[in-house]
């Protein structure tokens, strides 16, 4: 294989940039360029030099510190190198550079995890946990990609697979050498083994809704008619001026979107163009967002003017969320009263009473959206989380013929049709950790990684 080589801070100015490469010519080729201050002939792992790294020339290019992991320990089990530099583009550049003419390779996205996979430090849903902990928008969702990481999740399907290998194999054993009458024994055996089977396999598939969440976010909807103060709520939430804020019906003609985290759980908060009778053509794009929007959101958040009486604007909106997860928000206290909240709350929804002018209220949104969606109870602690959708689809797969097997031995048929299930079970669980996955399927999730990932 070859020796790699990427910039693996990421692109801009700071403070210290890190220059990686890995692979059987690492240390040949670094001892090309880098004059420590202190010469020594051997190699140590986990130690660190500092000295100067000179170019072809012999030109100095920056002072650098370099990390050195001798194999196989090291993240991708090759010999590695990590070279400190000053973390400007210019010197990173250069740096990586000398390491090409040296020898090295540009690595690929994800190619020093994809060669810890192939070199079988850590399995594929560990190397996918990477990029899940690299693109965690909060603390619990890395939690549940650390986990991951730390093999967790791998842990338990190996336990299964292991299972049912046990049983298959006893299955073929009572095939071949049907003298050794010991069928009954291993129609209990099995019988036992499928109801564990199923009964984790379901756990880890319900998970995948909670994982979903923490992983994407619930999707919130603000929606209301024209100048009910959605734009202004959406500011008041996310505490910034994000959104425009006008008072000329119809200024939000795109749906913003925005994160925020309450309780741990990310939140993607989208504000919508006004629920109104399109005029004009880009007014109706907007419409027609607003109405997606509340059809496909996991919470809306109806707002309405409390100034105002209700119209049928409102009765609309009223209408979009009868049967949704809804919050009715009542904004605009700070004004007089003119809105009659009986027809409101008829539809049985938590209300709110806010002023977005007066940045009052908002703690009580949050509570009851809290509430609403029982975000306390999301990634309780040791809770293992699927929170991948391939991960999902061969759960799935798997369960689906756990279920097939326990049929026949529910029906008493012939024990040895089990086995074609047995063996997918074996298959789909195994493609989690990547023991039988198309080269295809390798390059596709890494070609997800970052560079110098
Ligand atoms: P949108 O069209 O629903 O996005 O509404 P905006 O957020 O743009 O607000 C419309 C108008 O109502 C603006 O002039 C806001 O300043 C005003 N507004 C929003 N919230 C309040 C509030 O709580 N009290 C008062 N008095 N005015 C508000």
């Amino acid at each position: 294989m070859s020796t790699i080589v990427a910039i693996s801070t990421s692109p801009g100015i700071g403070g210290i940039g890190i220059v990686r490469m890995s692979g059987k010519k690492c240390f040949e080729i670094l001892n090309k360029f880098f004059i420590p201050k202190k010469k020594k002939s051997t190699i140590k792992g986990y130690t660190m030099r500092y000295g100067k790294v000179v170019d072809n020339s012999g030109k100095l290019v920056d002072e650098v510190l370099v990390s050195y992991f001798v194999a196989p320990k090291s993240y991708t089990t090759e010999n590695m190198c990590e070279i400190n530099t000053h973390g400007g583009t210019v010197v990173m550049n250069q740096i990586l550079e000398i390491c090409l003419q040296n020898g090295a390779v540009l690595a690929e996205p994800g190619e020093f995890t994809k060669r810890a996979f192939l070199n079988g430090r850590i399995d594929l849903s560990q190397a996918e946990a990477v990029i899940d902990v690299i693109h965690s928008k909060t603390e619990k969702e890395s939690k549940v990609a650390v986990n991951q990481l730390e093999g967790n999740l791998s842990e338990k399907i190996g336990e299964i697979r292991k299972k049912v290998i046990e049983i298959l194999a006893e299955i073929e054993v009572t095939i071949d050498y049907p003298e050794y009458d010991e069928v009954e024994i291993t129609e209990a055996k099995i019988s036992r083994i499928l109801d564990e089977t199923d009964t984790l396999l379901d756990k880890m598939e319900k998970s995948f809704l909670n994982g979903k969440i923490l992983r994407d976010g619930l999707k919130v909807a603000i929606i209301g008619k024209p100048n009910a103060g959605k734009s202004s709520l959406l500011n008041l939430i996310l505490n910034e001026e994000r959104a425009i804020v006008t008072d000329i019906e119809g200024t939000t003609r795109d749906t913003i979107e925005e994160f925020i985290t309450i309780d741990g759980v990310p939140l993607k908060i989208m504000d919508t163009a006004g629920i109104r009778d399109a005029k004009d053509e880009v007014e109706k794009i907007g419409v027609e967002k607003s109405r997606k929007a509340s059809e496909n959101c996991d919470i809306a958040l109806a707002i309405f003017d409390v100034s105002r009486e209700l119209d049928d604007e409102d009765r609309e909106i009223l209408d979009l969320i009868k049967d949704k997860n809804a919050i009715i928000i009542c904004n605009k206290i700070d004004l007089e009263k003119r809105l009659n909240i009986t027809e409101i709350r008829s539809l049985g929804k938590p209300i709110i009473e806010i002023s977005a002018k007066n940045k009052e209220g908002v703690e009580n949104l949050q509570k009851e959206i809290s509430k609403l969606c029982h975000l306390n109870e999301i990634a309780l602690d040791g809770e293992l989380i699927v929170s991948n959708q391939r991960h999902k689809s061969h759960i799935i797969n798997a369960h689906n013929n756990v279920k097939k097997a326990q049929e026949v031995v529910d029906n008493c048929l012939p024990i040895d049709i089990i086995s074609s299930y047995l063996k997918e079970i074996i298959e789909e669980l195994g493609k989690i950790t990547g023991e039988n996955v198309t080269e295809d399927v390798i390059n596709e999730i890494f070609s997800r990684f970052c560079l110098g990932k």
